[in-house]
């Protein structure tokens, strides 16, 4: 691990649900880091806690990085040379070096039940002393250890912290110091011989050749004992991985990001139709900053201009707002082939089509008049279901906007005149319509079209208005208006 010219990062999610948005500003981080660094990007899961983790959300985060583009060196699916990359495969490796810190001294067996771990916190707590384990079975005698085991005890592992400090340099944070009196002996393995996170990812990260850590904020304290891992192992200073971590990410209220106060799974994201590249150029910006006030940016100017000197300590707040304009920009940026590559998804799950060939070619002509008006893909049935409706009606809130007298003679004159009409296309409808309704009638533009929007697609949200009659066709179009005409 000495040689950290060649960058080894790793991102390691506990996939006990959907990714969420810190984990994946975590994942971005670390991929444009491997990728600035011209690194390695080591996918890791870590999925010891079997009652949490489930090989649905395994398959999920798997599913997650790739759709983001967010390829990795090694890892599930492109294995590697320092697997297996799922910890529940690594279960004897940690087995193996838990028993060796207890026969090095470095970690022993502790007898202690949770009732009286519990009732001991409360005193600790009484008595405004750091609540955490006292010690109790540091130095326990042959005799009491036979008392234990007579009385069915089964025991923990734990790791004994020596007196003093741990004092590590943060890449984002700068020196950052514990007092071992707040980092009380933890535990490494369950009484059932399981690990927990502590031990895997320390014994991993060593063994793996991680030379940089970043991670979010909420692991800070773990790092301290993750130290003490690596020297129980025997690692030496200068092969210990150097430890970014990245602000937390708040929502607008200030408090955590949480489902409480905002959307955190990223499925949601995916399901309303927000493009990869918009969440990873949003997700860029929490807490990094390009070094100007430049805010769409491409991956490749990501990787480009990643440096974690450029990371920011203090807690970044999100934005949906921001984060919707950048998709709507990057929405419009797509080509058409793009752009209906991603919109098909969304018109064949809402069932507006069932992607026949013709079906496709209205679609081809109807994405680039939406183009500019949407900012999430999930917006697209409902703008175009009119195209393809069988049984049209007007939505039910909409229809008293048709039935009053202006939208009525509204309706009765753009009947004549499209009746009337040979070109059908959009110059021709707008230029009769407009002669008609605004220059001769006198009507605002709004007032106007708002019937025939309604008339013709059923709602007042739409894509524009002679564009679609044009879509429509002259036909389907004077039908829907006399249906409207005769409300
Ligand atoms: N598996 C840990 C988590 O998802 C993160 C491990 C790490 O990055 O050190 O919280």
């Amino acid at each position: 691990m000495s040689n950290k010219s060649q960058v080894r990062v790793r991102f390691a999610p506990s996939p006990t649900g959907d990714l969420h948005v810190g984990n994946i500003r975590t994942a971005l981080f670390d991929w444009a880091y491997a990728r600035h660094t011209g690194g390695k990007l080591i996918f890791r899961i870590e999925d010891t806690d079997t009652e949490r983790v489930t090989d649905q959300y395994i398959k999920a985060a798997i599913d997650t990085l790739k759709w983001l583009g967010l390829n990795w060196d090694e890892g599930p699916e492109v294995g590697g040379d320092f697997g297996p990359y799922l910890q529940s495969q690594r279960l004897d490796i940690y087995a193996e070096w838990a028993q060796k810190f207890l026969d090095q001294g470095d970690a022993y067996h502790c007898y202690c039940t949770s009732e009286e771990l519990e009732e001991r916190r409360q005193i600790q707590m009484k008595n405004n002393k750091a609540p955490g384990y006292d010690g109790k079975c540091r130095q326990l005698s042959p005799t009491q250890v036979d008392e234990y085991k007579l009385a069915g005890r089964k025991p923990v592992i734990r790791m004994r912290m020596p007196t003093g400090e741990t004092t590590f340099v943060d890449l984002i944070r700068g020196e950052v110091k514990f007092e071992h009196e707040f980092v009380p002996d933890f535990v490494l393995a369950r009484a059932d011989g399981s690990p927990l996170y502590t031990l895997a990812v320390a014994v991993d990260d060593v063994l793996m050749k991680i030379t940089h850590v970043l991670r979010g904020e909420d692991l800070l304290s773990s790092t301290p004992r993750q130290i003490r891992v690596y020297q129980a192992m025997g690692v030496e200073v200068k092969d210990y991985p150097l430890f970014a971590h990245l602000p937390f990410v708040m929502g607008q209220d200030n408090a955590k990001l949480s489902k409480r106060n905002g959307e955190v799974s990223i499925a949601w994201y995916r399901e309303q139709g927000f493009l990869p590249e918009a969440i990873c150029n949003y997700l860029a910006l929490l807490g990094w900053s390009p070094g100007d006030d430049k805010e769409n940016i491409s991956m490749q100017e990501l990787v480009n201009l990643f440096t974690v000197e450029r990371v920011n300590s203090s807690p970044a707040r999100f934005d949906m707002k921001k984060l919707e304009a950048i998709n709507g920009d990057k929405i419009r940026a797509l080509t058409l082939e793009k752009f209906m590559e991603w919109s098909l998804p969304f018109l064949l799950e809402s069932k507006v089509i069932s992607g026949t060939q013709d079906e496709l070619a209205v679609i081809k002509s109807a994405l680039p008049i939406i183009q500019e008006r949407i900012i999430k893909l999930s917006e697209i049935p409902a703008m175009l279901n009119f195209l393809f409706v069988k049984d049209f009606s007007i939505a039910p809130d909409e229809v008293s906007k048709v039935t009053d007298e202006v939208s009525q003679m509204v309706l009765i004159t753009t009947l004549s005149k499209l009746e009337g009409l040979n070109n059908w296309n959009t110059k021709e409808i707008e230029s009769v319509l407009r002669a008609v309704l605004i220059d001769e009638m006198g009507l605002k533009p709004r007032v106007a079209f708002s019937a025939v929007r309604i008339a013709i697609t059923g709602s007042h949200i739409s894509p524009p208005l002679f564009e679609s009659l044009e879509l429509l066709g002259k036909e389907r179009s004077i039908q829907r208006i006399k249906a409207a005409i005769s409300k």
